[in-house]
């Protein structure tokens, strides 16, 4: 009998160990992931994989892994097509090239500005304040060289788990075979499960100049020469976190938005985060559109309409970078070839359990229809799929209560609904929204404003007062929100919130302080830090 069939008919409490020493896997504690029927050590000349990943970002990586991690053979096709102004990367996907991780390194650059000046304020001598400026050079070499080791160490990875990579572009011949094309091949290779796992990339406005003169959030973390003046087209997340850490280096900004900043946003909180990057001097173009491009010299003029008033009007700018949403990556893929269902709107692939309409053929991340695009999100929906594919598990992704921050840099963190979610869910009288202003201590020293230091819990009126959503704006949001996400998915109550003491004198014990409701109408403002 084969070494793996003989696994396969073991009882399982000897079959942990069993493929343990036969494939050499050596992480993870949970043993079920070593009782795997059938699979054998993977090699690298067979063409026939358990599973193929097409895409080696955040979903892709964390569903390779994990299934490798039960002994199925696993390929990760990856690819990066240059932005339309060159600007590519290596291995690992957008979080780690040109997403979470440089903007959370520009984003710590930016605090770091800010703390200077704190510096000197509480007591410490920094010479020449005044001319304290960033090295554009610098700080992009800094993040690109750490970047770099993740790429390295991501190949590393995949390597010692005996996971093939192949560096090329995938797409479907028919519903086992993907064909991938790489700098000097084509290769066809065969899979039993097929996951997409292809995210996605930045939209251009169908103007004239847009794709020829404008950037993207792909190109801003290696942009050869400082980025100066810059107009940011969009108001989501990614548009305004650009905007702050540009702002913060000290380059005038303005950002252009259409129609809402934050639009998926609770309102109140993304006004709050507006206001506040207005007092840092960040200009907004409210209700307006980019028209066209030009390039005038070393300047690039934009003209612009107003969607109201429709006059134009033009100014100068050194960069345009546009953040106007993203396109999922499915064009490339030849899913005609196997009938995907698609939306038809976005592309993006219509998933349940991130089973698309074939059998056999998965999608995680970015590139599946209505879900939070978000790292984590495709981290934890790759690795359950794995464990369902190949283990014993039958658990779901849980896609509510996400918890996120926007980085602009005052930081906002949410979890769970809106104030205009849970109005529409559960009505206005039947939700309670607990609120305060509140002082950061460490603000008052350098004497910072707090004029949007705010936060929220909304939850049920009436008895278990269930907790529906949490906001916060100040310092650390996202630290202070990950806690209490967890709260949430524990279903946890406003009594209970109110029955949690306080860490003093921190920013996250705010949370346990609330006791004004929005219905009451008393003021939200705090009187004093202690009691
Ligand atoms: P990706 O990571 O995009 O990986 C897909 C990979 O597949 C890519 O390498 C792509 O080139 C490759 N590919 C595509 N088509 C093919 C093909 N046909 N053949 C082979 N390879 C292909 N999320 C957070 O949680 N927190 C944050 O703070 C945050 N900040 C962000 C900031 C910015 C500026 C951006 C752009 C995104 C940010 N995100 C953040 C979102 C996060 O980066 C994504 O949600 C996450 O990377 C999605 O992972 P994924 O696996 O779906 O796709």
């Amino acid at each position: 009998m084969a070494a793996s069939g003989f696994i396969s008919k073991c009882p399982k409490r000897i079959s942990h160990y069993l493929p343990k020493i036969s494939s050499g896997i050596k992480n993870g504690t949970n043993l079920t992931r070593y009782f795997y029927r059938g699979f054998s050590k993977q090699t690298k000349s067979s063409d026939k994989f358990n599973l193929i990943i097409i895409g080696g970002g955040s979903g892709g990586l964390s569903c390779a892994k994990e299934a490798r991690s039960f002994g199925a053979t696993v390929c990760v096709i990856d690819f990066v097509t240059p932005s339309p102004k060159g600007s590519t990367w290596g291995l690992g996907g957008t979080c780690v090239n040109v997403g979470c991780i440089p903007k959370k390194l520009m984003h710590q650059a930016a605090l770091l500005g800010e703390a200077v000046h704190d510096a000197a304020a509480y007591g410490w001598t920094i010479n020449d304040l005044e001319n304290v400026k960033i090295d554009w050079e610098k700080l992009k070499g800094a993040i690109q060289d750490h970047i770099k080791s993740v790429n390295w160490v991501t190949r590393v990875t995949l390597k010692q788990n005996q996971i093939e990579y192949i560096n090329g572009i995938g797409k479907f011949l028919d519903k086992n075979t993907i064909e991938v094309k790489t700098k000097d091949s084509v290769r066809r290779i065969y899979g039993d499960n097929i996951l997409i796992a292809v995210g996605g990339r930045p939209k251009y406005p169908d103007i004239p100049g847009a794709v020829e003169h404008g950037i993207s959030s792909d190109d801003i973390f290696t942009l050869p020469s400082p980025p100066g003046k810059t107009l940011i087209v969009g108001a989501g997340y990614i548009a305004l976190e650009c905007a702050g850490f540009l702002n913060a280096f000290k380059y005038p900004v303005s950002v252009m938005v259409r129609s809402t900043v934050l639009r998926n946003f609770d309102q109140q909180m993304a006004l709050l985060i507006e206001e506040n990057m207005k007092e840092r001097g960040v200009q907004f173009i409210k209700n307006t559109t980019p028209v066209k491009i030009e390039k005038n010299g070393e300047n690039l003029t934009v003209t612009f309409e107003n969607k109201n008033t429709k006059h134009t009007n033009q100014e100068n700018f050194d960069n345009v970078l546009f953040a106007i949403g993203r396109k999922a990556l499915t064009d490339d893929l030849n899913i005609r070839a196997v009938d995907i269902e698609t939306d038809e709107e976005t592309g993006k692939i219509i998933t349940i359990n991130e089973k698309t309409n074939i059998s056999h053929i998965y999608a995680v991340g970015d590139v599946i229809y209505g879900k939070p695009e978000l790292t984590p999100v495709a981290i934890e929906a790759g690795k359950l799929l794995a464990r369902r594919l190949f283990g014993d598990s039958t658990e779901t992704m849980n896609y509510d209560n996400v918890a996120t921050t926007v980085f602009s840099p005052l930081e906002y963190g949410c979890v769970g609904l809106s104030e205009e979610k849970a109005i529409e869910k559960y009505g206005e009288s039947n939700i309670e929204v607990y609120h305060a202003f509140y002082k950061p201590t460490e603000f008052f020293i350098p004497q910072k404003s707090v004029a949007q230091c705010y936060l929220k819990v909304i939850a049920q009126r009436e008895n278990p007062k269930r907790v529906l959503g949490m906001h916060f704006v100040g310092p650390t949001a996202g630290e202070v929100i990950q806690g209490y996400a967890a709260a949430m998915q524990c279903n946890f109550t406003m009594d209970q919130l109110m029955g949690t003491v306080g860490i003093h004198p921190t920013v996250s014990e705010e949370f346990t302080r609330l006791i004004i409701t929005k219905r009451s109408g008393l003021d939200p403002t705090p009187q004093s830090c202690c009691n």
